[in-house]
Parts: structure tokens; C-alpha cells; sequence
């Protein structure tokens, strides 16, 4: 185990969980504050599905999605396992691209605005649609497939 922290000079030594998502270690309060810029945007109960949601996309991996994932933020909609692939794609640009923060995503998710978030998001971070790629442009035609 090492720490989170990527200019940690430690080694040997006792590392605490993040209290929060349980997914990343620290050896000291200094780390974690380190790493509180990239940090804070994915860090998110990992009970939630968008905790999961997370995994996959950096995972780049259809096998890492639990069923309440697969139920929900749109793959439940989807016919083929093309659109399941836009859709992840779409999900990787936003999470690992644009440092979409996952509260948001995930308040998002609960008041049913996916499909509000999701553009604003590509339009305000990526620059419009000219510069969104292929991902969001499928998605703009397929818009309510994020809808409940
Ligand atoms: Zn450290
Ligand atoms: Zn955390």
C-alpha cells in the first residue's frame, strides 16, 4: 500500500483510509490535503452507484458494473451493446476527462437532470459541440436515454 499522495517521501508506514470513500490512503493529514484538489471531485460514498460508475469508466471495463448500475443512469435503456458502449464512453469523457464531480453527478442522477448536466457539463468544460467528440454527439441525438 502506498500513499495517495504521488510526492509522498514515505515508504514504511501506517496509512489511514479516506473517511469518505474508503478507497485511497494517506499516511498523514499533509497528504491528504495534497491531493484535496484532484481528490475531492471523485471522492464519494462508495455505496453509491456512482461510486461504481467511477470504477468502470477508470477500469475501462462493462465487467466492473454492479446491477444497480446497470439499472440505472441510462444503461437500462439501452437495446444494443452499441449504445451501452456510447453510453460508457460518454460517462468516461465526462468522469475522466472533464473531472466531472461525482456529487454533482450523482445529485444530478436523483433529481432526474442527467440530461441537463451532462450538456452543460460538455458544453461549459469541452468548449461546445465542435470540440465534444464523438461520445456527446451521439448522445445529443439520444438525449432522453438519460431520462427516467
Ligand atoms: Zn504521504
Ligand atoms: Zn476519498
Amino acid at each position: 500500500m502506498f500513499c495517495a499522495n504521488e510526492d509522498c517521501p514515505q515508504t514504511s508506514t501506517k496509512l489511514f483510509l479516506c473517511s469518505r470513500c474508503k478507497d485511497i490512503r494517506y499516511c498523514s493529514k499533509n497528504c491528504q490535503l495534497a491531493c484535496l484538489g484532484w481528490h475531492k471531485k471523485i471522492c464519494i460514498d462508495p455505496n453509491k452507484t456512482v461510486f461504481n460508475l467511477m470504477k468502470s469508466v477508470f477500469a475501462d471495463d462493462f465487467e466492473v458494473m454492479n446491477e444497480e448500475l446497470k439499472a440505472s443512469y441510462g444503461f437500462e435503456k439501452c437495446k444494443t451493446p452499441f449504445e451501452t458502449q456510447k453510453l460508457f464512453g460518454l460517462y468516461a469523457g465526462l468522469i475522466k476527462f472533464l473531472d466531472c464531480d461525482l456529487k454533482e453527478l450523482d445529485q444530478a442522477f436523483q433529481e432526474n437532470k442527467l440530461p441537463e448536466f451532462i450538456v452543460s457539463t460538455f458544453f461549459y468544460k469541452a468548449g461546445g459541440p465542435k470540440t465534444c467528440g464523438g461520445y456527446f454527439k451521439w448522445y445529443i441525438q439520444n438525449i432522453d436515454i438519460c431520462r427516467r
